[in-house]
């Protein structure tokens, strides 16, 4: 027997063997499915052998006005599922709303977890996942898609996008002219046959997908590496290491980075991060 509250279910982002034992049980049990598109949930819960279960429509446009209805079915001993297209309800689609004000209403919310493409991106990418930044879509407009570019230019966290198959080529593009350095990771169709995981350098990015039609069909999730990341298989080694110590007794650090970065090819802000790190250690 289900609590008297809205769970947030999330569903398959491409195999439909990714549904959670519990998501399914609450999907049976619930005595209300709250769905962003009813016609399209209906295919998963056929699936799932669920028929017949009272459904609403809740979506961006209608999310508002769902609301009192879904408190209502809770407040009068049911309990609603919420659930979004694919993946997690809230994670760029609805549920946001409708949380907020059960929140407010004391309507307990139970989340369960599942999938969710950016978390499952984030997982196979190869890049750091200590610290990172979910940002949603890419901007659609080329000047915000630029500022939104240029603002990572010193991230010391790893970001990550949705993007669509039509702007796929162009953002890259940007991505590729504004942090030709960086590593990217592009995420394709996950979870499904074709899934793919394009690890590259960004500057490499255009011309890899230009190479063939089929690296630009489906759905994407677009990882950026931090700018740390960059520079994380420069080696630093022992001699530059002595190098530094030994300098910075006669020399302010500055001077001593600005030198040592010309003659190492290390980039002068990694090579200052480090030093300071050094130093922090002998002050320790
Ligand atoms: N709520 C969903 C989630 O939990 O990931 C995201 C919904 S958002 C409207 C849809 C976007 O998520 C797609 O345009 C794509 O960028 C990303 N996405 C969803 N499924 C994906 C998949 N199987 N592979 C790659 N990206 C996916």
């Amino acid at each position: 027997m289900l609590e008297n509250a809205l769970y947030i279910v999330p569903t398959p982002i491409g195999n439909l063997s990714d549904i959670t034992l519990r998501a399914v049980e609450v999907l049976k049990e619930a005595t209300l499915i709250a769905a962003e598109d009813t016609r399209h949930s209906k295919i998963l819960l056929d699936s799932l052998n669920i028929h017949g279960k009272k459904m609403l429509s809740c979506h961006d446009h209608n999310e508002q006005e769902r609301v009192q209805k879904i408190i209502d079915e809770v407040r009068n001993g049911g309990s609603v599922a919420l659930i979004s297209d694919a993946g997690t309800p809230l994670i760029n689609d609805p549920g946001y709303k409708l949380v907020t004000i059960c929140v407010k209403e004391n309507v307990m919310v139970i989340p369960l977890p599942g999938p969710c493409a950016l978390i499952t991106a984030l997982e196979g990418s190869g890049l750091p996942t200590d610290k990172f930044m979910f940002l949603g879509f890419f901007p659609v407009k080329e000047r915000e898609l630029e500022e939104s570019l240029k603002r990572l230019e010193h991230a010391d966290y790893t970001a990550v996008f949705y993007e669509s198959p039509r702007r796929i080529t162009s953002t890259v593009a940007q991505i590729a002219a504004i942090l030709p350095e960086r590593k990217i990771a592009i995420c394709r169709e996950l979870t499904k046959t074709f899934e793919s995981f394009y690890r590259l350098k960004a500057s490499e990015a255009p011309a890899f997908l230009a190479a063939s039609p089929d690296r630009i069909k489906g759905e994407f999730v677009v990882i950026i590496g931090s700018s740390e990341n960059d520079q994380q298989d420069t080696v630093i080694d022992s001699k530059l290491t002595s190098a530094l110590i030994e300098l910075t007794k006669t020399a302010p650090l500055k001077q001593v980075v600005g030198v040592l970065s010309e003659l190492c090819g290390v980039k002068k802000n990694t090579l200052y991060e480090y030093a300071l790190k050094i130093k922090n250690r002998a002050e320790e």
